[in-house]
């Protein structure tokens, strides 16, 4: 199959992630932080996260990873498609129910509740799920060696190191409520893990 359907799958995918991300990101900058747990480690985790984003746009506009190509086929087209929209999805539900609690690093506002509701319900990190839909699924399109997987390995490594912080901050912030939420919820793969 011609790999131009992978690029036009890649290309439309960002275009959404991108549309339902920016409002929440001009919103983020006027909402006043309570305690920012930005440390070294976690600027870095964002570095990566842009980078495993940028890679497969760069292997759309141009033939820099060339060496990496192999064929695409129907079955994982048509997998990764199905990821790339649940993914999408749910990145869109999570951020709708998170709201003005949203940010891109972690940290805590000044008027910050806890969501337990709508796609929070029943796990903690729907976003995270959202996010790793999306990587698998890119990674099933596109026919590259190194961009196909990029953006996952980037959020591999993001999740593992930053998710024992970002419990840890809830608790911190939310004491008996998160906790109590924790006990009643997964992390990722409702009623599983
Ligand atoms: N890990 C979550 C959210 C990622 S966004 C997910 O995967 O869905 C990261 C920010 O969201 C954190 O800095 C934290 O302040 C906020 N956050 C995470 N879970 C939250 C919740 N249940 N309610 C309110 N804010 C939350």
């Amino acid at each position: 199959m011609n790999p131009w359907i992978a690029k036009a799958l890649v290309l439309a995918g960002t275009a959404v992630m991108i549309a339902i991300r920016a409002p929440h990101g001009q919103r983020n900058r006027s909402v006043k932080v309570a305690t920012s747990y930005k440390t070294p480690l976690e600027t870095g985790l964002l570095i990566l996260a842009w980078i495993g984003f940028l890679v497969p746009l760069i292997w759309v506009a141009s033939p820099a990873f060339s060496f990496a190509e192999f064929p695409l086929f129907i079955g994982p087209l048509v997998t990764g498609v199905m990821c790339l929209a649940v993914g999408l999805w749910l990145f869109y539900r999570s951020h709708a129910d998170l709201g003005t609690n949203w940010s891109i690093s972690l940290e805590l506002h000044e008027q910050h509740h806890l969501i337990t509701q709508g796609v929070y319900r029943r796990i903690r990190h729907p976003m995270y799920l959202a996010l790793a839909l999306y990587s698998v699924g890119q990674a099933l399109i596109i026919p590259n060696w190194v961009a196909g997987p990029s953006n996952l390995v980037a959020f591999a490594i993001l999740f593992a190191l930053r998710i024992r912080a970002e419990e840890r901050m809830m608790v911190e912030g939310f004491g008996a409520e998160y906790a109590a939420y924790s006990t009643r919820t997964k992390r990722l793969i409702p009623g599983v893990w």
